[in-house]
This record gives C-alpha cells, structure tokens and sequence, in this order.
C-alpha cells in the first residue's frame, strides 16, 4: 500500500470551480477503492471550512509569519482522509478560490499559494508531527506546482507526480516575487523556476517532478508544440520521456441518467423517452416554447476565449434562423456573459442564458439536451462532453485535446459499425461550426438513426476504471525511478 498525498486547490463536492474539481473529487477515492493510503490536501477556504461540522485540528505549522492548522475531514461521500490548510490570511476570504470580485486575481495568490505549497511539503515529510509519511506526492496545475521544487532541495524525500490539467493557467508572477516569498536560491535558473526573467510555478513541476503526466493523450502531444505549449513546449520536449496522457475519468455516482437526483425523469439506452421529458420539463421551467421535436442544443461553461465563445458568437446569426433552441449556462468574462445575454433578449424563444453556477442544472441540461456545444480552441481533456456521452446529448466538439480522444465524428463507416458518438469541427470557424451543426441536425431528423446514435455513446465506459489503473502504472515507475527515495 502506498502512501499518497493527493495535492489539489479544489475537489468536489467542498469546492470546485471546474474539471480539476471534479479529478481531485474522484481520482482519489477509485485510487482508496485500489489500496491506496490516499490523503487529499486543500486550501481551507472559508467556504469549505463553513461546511466541517466539527474541525478536528490534527497538527500545526508556521510559514510567512502565519500561524497554520491543519484540520482533518473526510472528503462528503467518501471515505478519503482530507487535510485542510486553515490560514486565514490566505484563505478565509469570500468568493472564488483564485479571483477577487473585481475579476482580477487575488492581488496575494503567490503568497496563497507558496504558502499552501509549503504546508504540502511539511505534511510530506512529516514535518508537523501528523504521524504519517507520505511515499509519493501527487501535485496539480500551478497552484500546487512549487511542491516538487521544495522536495527536490531535500537529500531525500518522497516520489512526485505532476499533473498538468491546464497549461494555459501558469501562475506567473514578477522576479520579486519569488526573493520576497524566501524560496530557496537554487531554484532560480531557467532550468528551474525562472522564466525569462519572471516566476512561474508551473515551471516548479515541470522542471522538478519525477514523472508528468497530462489529462489525455492527444493533449500530452499538443503541448509540446509551440501553438499549445505557452513557451515551454521545449522543455516538455526536453522532459518528453516522463510525459505522457491519461484521459479523466467521470463519477457514475454523480453522473449517471439512471440514478441523477438533479433530474425529474431518469432514464438509460432502454429508457430514452424519459430523456425528453426532461427537454419538455426544461423547456417549460425555462420558458422556452415547449416542443419535444426542437432540438436543444446545451452548453455549460466557463465563459472563456478557450470554450470557443468567439466561434459560437460567430455562428449565432445563422443558428437562430433554425428551428432550434441553445441553453447556455455559466460565468466568465463580461464580454461573452454580456454578448449571449443580448442575443437571449431578442431571440428568447431560441437562446437562453444563464448567468452564474449551478450544479443542478447543469444536470438537467446535460439530462434535456439532443446536442451539446463544445467547440473549445484547445481542451486538455474536457468532463462535459464525457458527461453528454454519458446522457445520449451528442458532443459536437473540436478536434483537440481530450474533445478528440474521446468523441467519434459520424459518418457512414461509424455509422455502419456503431462507434459513431458525436460530431466533430474541424477548425475555429463559424461557418465550420454552422456547417457541422447542419450535418448533426440531418441525423437528428431520423429517429431510428438518432437513437443508435445516443445508445453508441451511453454505452461509452469512461468511469474511472481504467484511469486510476494507468495512475498507478505512473505511480509505481515514479515510485521505482525515485532518486532521492528514503532508503
Ligand atoms: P474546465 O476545467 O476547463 O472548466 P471541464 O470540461 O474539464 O472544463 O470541466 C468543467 C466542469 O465544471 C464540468 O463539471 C462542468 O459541468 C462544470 N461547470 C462549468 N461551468 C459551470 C456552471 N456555470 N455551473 C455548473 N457547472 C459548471
């Protein structure tokens, strides 16, 4: 049984902002489920911290001037041992993990999280006195990414696992920075920490951990190229011998048509004619024109340049020509939350939008919809169009990322040997997107077809399975490959 301390800013149910939130609410208990002495370290953020009945303060440590404690929880629904880094200076603060009400990130995040890092490594190393030791250490995005740097200036220390869930979110900060948070000297070259002439964590794990791996195969590959690769695509070629893809599984607990308490009529590849009833059961809620026979089309996301918010934009003046109707749901930047909403106001019959999260009804979307829209610019590995597969609402995506290792385009070859599961659009541009939404509405008009269609994709096994067995394959060669393992 290894010990493996789980490193993450978020993880669902206590905090989730998007994809890595559901991995780190999951990854960990299919690895429990696997023998593993898992623990889960999160920021105590006030919000989470609201939600623990009775802390329980299993150790302390100091770092930057702060008193920290670290309270031990189980992760809700699960039996995952999960630490929480109570510091208030950095953590109990209202809203989002990473950005302040204005929208701009949190002025202190280096600190937030040099400090959060820190911690890792104390608990690590059992330097607070919890009594446990962990074997390997497995960090995720920038947030977490110092922790590999800070155990490789040890003699010895534990194995560590770098998952790369998003490279375009760095955490790059002024030269400054990084003499003003006291991190260790030998960190700054530009084989470490230094990038061209600023701080970047994602360097910290890139640089300094064991073994990377990113959240699919094709993704893996793309980042080592210029386009995807933000400036450090040479190093992750120079590193491409510990690089490598594994795709996100989803939770069958949580995400699942047949037992999903979001939803009013649960349904499976058997059971389809419940699957509209939720369209009509959403469109009614929603105030669409209620019509079992429109195709609705849902997307839920944040609202970012990379969710192809610019290509949907594009499209929009022809898609409201159609019999066809668009649920949007999620937050982001003004520009697009503004731009949707002004569409919605004057086709309110074909568009609607919801500003804001919801857990909720991003099920009853996921639960409501014929097609789901995910045309993202690049996608390390994307949960909702694995969601959509899950629930018979057929992916259009782009062919990047996690979107094409895990979507089918239709045509008549997988049509004829039913692996069809989606659709796919080849490049950024509206009348590409237009066009594959054309395609995907001719299938939609045969019945017979459209049904084989969703049964292909809810037949789809994207559960954790076969995921958490490839994390431990990495585990164990981080494991073997350890230079500076404990004797
Ligand atoms: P990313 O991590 O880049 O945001 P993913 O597709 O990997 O994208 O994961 C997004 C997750 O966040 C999914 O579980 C999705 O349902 C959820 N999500 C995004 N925006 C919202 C929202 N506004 N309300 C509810 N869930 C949301």
């Amino acid at each position: 049984m290894n010990k493996i301390l789980f490193v993450s800013s978020e993880a669902f149910p206590l905090i989730k902002t998007g994809g890595l939130g559901d991995v780190a609410g999951s990854l960990p208990r299919a690895l429990q489920k696997r023998k593993q002495d898992v623990r889960l370290l999160l920021p105590g953020y006030r919000s989470v911290l609201a939600q623990i009945k009775q802390p329980h303060v299993v150790a302390e440590t100091f770092h930057y001037g702060q008193r920290i404690r670290i309270v031990e929880t189980l992760l809700p629904g699960t039996r995952v041992k999960t630490w929480l880094v109570d510091c208030p200076a950095a953590f109990d603060r209202p809203g989002n993990p990473y950005i302040a009400a204005d929208g701009h990130d949190w002025h202190d995040n280096a600190f937030r999280f040099a400090l959060f890092c820190q911690v890792a490594v104390d608990i690590a190393l059992n330097r607070c006195n919890i009594g446990w030791h962990a074997d390997l250490v497995h960090c995720n995005d920038w947030q977490t990414a110092l922790v590999p740097a800070l155990l490789d200036c040890y003699a010895q220390r534990p194995a560590t696992v770098f998952t790369i869930h998003n490279m375009a979110y760095q955490g790059l900060f002024d030269k400054q920075t990084f003499f003003t948070l006291g991190l260790p000297h030998v960190l700054w070259h530009p084989g470490g920490v230094e990038f061209y002439d600023q701080f970047s964590f994602l360097k910290g794990g890139l640089a300094y951990s064991d073994y990377i791996n990113t959240v699919s195969p094709t993704y893996a590959h793309e980042i080592q190229q210029p386009e995807f690769g933000y400036g450090l695509d040479g190093l992750l070629r120079h590193r491409s011998d510990r690089l490598s893809g594994i795709l996100n599984g989803i939770d069958h607990d949580i995400w699942n048509p047949g037992n999903d308490l979001h939803i009013q009529y649960r349904y499976s590849p058997r059971t389809l004619k419940n699957k509209t009833l939720n369209k009509t059961e959403l469109q009614t809620a929603l105030r669409l024109p209620v019509d079992a026979s429109i195709p609705m089309i849902g997307m839920i996301s944040r609202m970012v340049e990379q969710k192809g918010f610019d290509t949907v934009l594009g499209a929009l003046h022809e898609l409201v020509q159609w019999p066809l109707q668009i649920v949007f749901l999620g937050n982001g930047l003004a520009y697009y939350q503004n731009a949707l909403t002004e569409w919605a106001k004057h086709y309110p019959d074909k568009i609607h939008v919801r500003i804001g999260y919801d857990e909720t009804l991003s099920h009853r979307i996921e639960a409501a919809a014929d097609l789901y829209l995910m045309p993202s610019l690049f996608e390390p590995c994307g949960l909702n169009q694995l969601y959509s597969l899950r629930y018979g609402t057929l992916p259009v995506v782009r062919n990047v990322g996690g979107l094409a290792d895990s979507v089918c385009d239709t045509n008549e070859t997988s049509l004829a040997n039913n692996t069809a599961t989606g659709f796919i659009v080849t490049d950024n541009k509206p009348a590409t997107l237009i066009s594959t939404l054309q395609r995907a509405l001719l299938y939609y008009r045969n019945p017979d077809v459209w049904r084989q269609l969703q049964v292909n994709a809810m037949n789809q096994d994207f559960s954790w399975q076969q995921s958490a067995e490839e994390y431990l394959d990495l585990y164990q060669q981080a494991l073997e490959n350890n230079p500076k393992r404990v004797a």
